[in-house]
């Protein structure tokens, strides 16, 4: 489609839902440049709106606040936002009905209310259901749409994304109806078979996609077969301007591979679905937080010296998270970048708070270590914490594997991990995705005390 036309459609899909992503985006386009003084009279007066709306209309948020005693009034903001109580997943998964409005508290009000109800991927083991109104939805895209524009990418631009691919026929056909709104074609995590990639390599070439959306694994295995089966043959991708990787780690020597691949800058998202963008890799290679978006504060985890990420929704009036806890960790700095964007910085996002390999000596070890370990040879591997004294590592071989790599590997993940832990190899012909077509990398069977 004509991404004019595709534009277009998108603005009148938008009137249709009553889903305003352009005018919002006019207006917060410009906010990645306020100056800090000016973001955080925004931010101060956003968080004060929520939190008031929060408290008068939420029920959930009224009976908690009333039985912590919170004088709403009487914070000042964002400094007193650590007094307020902190949200777990369970809270809002178990107190779904709660986070409705008082003036949705009947079914039949709800039908004549316009929200969407999506589910999250459920990662941390813990699917959620989460209702967005089409205000927040707007929010999302657009603040989502500013950072790629950035990049060249405006709405309506031709995507190739690389993404999971639903199970049931019915979600199958709505993915395919969104997809061809939103002028992009899916290239399914599941089908990545040798015989399938000169099919999508010729349908990429065809449909002249300007950006590539999606897990780094997907495009990084497809950049990987297009290395070892085309090298320097290819015909390049001209229409492409850049690749946006989200939902997993994007591992440097992957960004590598595909920059080299296709020419073009490789930039990194994190994001989850309760809120859309949450920081945004800038042209300086610093993730910079969605600051006029998401609140992000970090508290001391119960793992020491790592912080875990929570955050406060500043534009949904709908059903506010304030003080969720998401369950990554990272850490915020003020200032630091001079890519010209005001925006903190989100430095050493380190995933979930069960993504750490725990060492018979207590330390926590981020699982990252095995990525950026096991390299050549390895055509794909997933770790699996059985014990405190036991990591198995599962792996495909790639075609320069031996079995010295294995023993090389192990002295080199000894370092981090120390010498008391048992670490095994166990070649598979095949690693699993999750349900939504990312990898797993790793996973922890151990109760960690989160
Ligand atoms: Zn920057």
């Amino acid at each position: 489609m004509n991404p004019y036309f595709a534009n277009y459609l998108y603005r009148l899909i938008g009137i249709v839902r009553r889903e305003p992503v352009h005018s919002i985006l006019k207006n917060i386009r410009n906010n990645l440049f306020l100056s800090p003084d000016k973001l955080k009279k925004i931010q101060k007066d956003k968080l004060h709106s929520i939190i008031t709306y929060a408290y008068e209309n939420i029920p959930f948020y009224k009976n908690l606040y009333d039985h912590y005693k919170i004088n709403i009034g009487k914070l000042n903001l964002p400094e007193d936002l650590r007094h307020l109580p902190i949200i777990e997943k369970e809270d809002f998964q178990k107190h779904y009905e709660a986070f409705f409005p008082y003036r949705l508290n009947s079914s039949f009000a709800k039908i004549f209310n316009r929200f969407d109800i999506e589910a999250t991927s459920g990662t941390t083991g813990i699917p959620l259901r989460i209702a967005k109104d089409r205000q927040k939805s707007a929010y999302i895209r657009a603040t989502m749409f500013r950072f790629y524009s950035i990049y060249g990418i405006s709405i309506g631009e031709k995507q190739a994304r690389f993404w999971g691919v639903p199970v049931k026929r019915t979600d199958r056909l709505k993915e395919k109806f969104k997809d061809l709104c939103a002028n992009r074609i899916r290239i399914s995590a599941f089908a990545l078979y040798n015989e399938n990639f000169s099919r999508i390599y010729e349908s990429i070439l065809s449909f002249k996609p300007k950006y590539f959306y999606g897990y780094p694994s997907v495009i990084y295995e497809f950049a990987k077969w297009i290395d070892d089966n085309l090298g320097s043959q290819q015909p390049p991708i001209e229409s492409l301007k850049c690749i946006i990787t989200t939902g997993e780690i994007l591992y440097e020597h992957h960004r590598q591979l595909m920059k080299r691949i296709f020419g073009c800058p490789v930039i990194n998202e994190y994001g989850s679905t309760e809120f859309g963008v949450i920081a945004f890799e800038c042209p300086r290679g610093k993730m910079h937080i969605n600051a006029d978006h998401v609140f992000v504060e970090t508290i001391p985890s119960k793992w020491t010296g790592i912080n875990e990420i929570v955050i406060t929704e500043l534009n949904n009036f709908f059903n506010p998270l304030i003080r969720y806890r998401l369950g990554d960790m990272g850490s915020v700095r003020q200032g630091g970048c001079n890519c010209g964007w005001t925006f903190p910085i989100l430095e050493e996002i380190a995933g979930r708070t069960r993504s750490f390999i725990v060492t018979p000596d207590g330390r926590s070890v981020n699982h990252v270590v095995l990525g950026y370990t096991l390299r050549k040879g390895i055509k794909n591997f997933k770790g699996i914490q059985i014990s405190k004294n036991l990591v198995k590592i599962n792996f495909v071989r790639d075609k320069d594997f031996s079995e010295r790599l294995l023993s090389k590997y192990e002295r080199r993940l000894r370092k981090f991990l120390g010498n008391q832990i048992q670490i095994i190899f166990e070649e598979v012909d095949n690693i699993e995705r999750t349900k939504s077509g990312k990898y797993a990398y790793f996973e922890s069977l151990i109760d960690q005390g989160v």
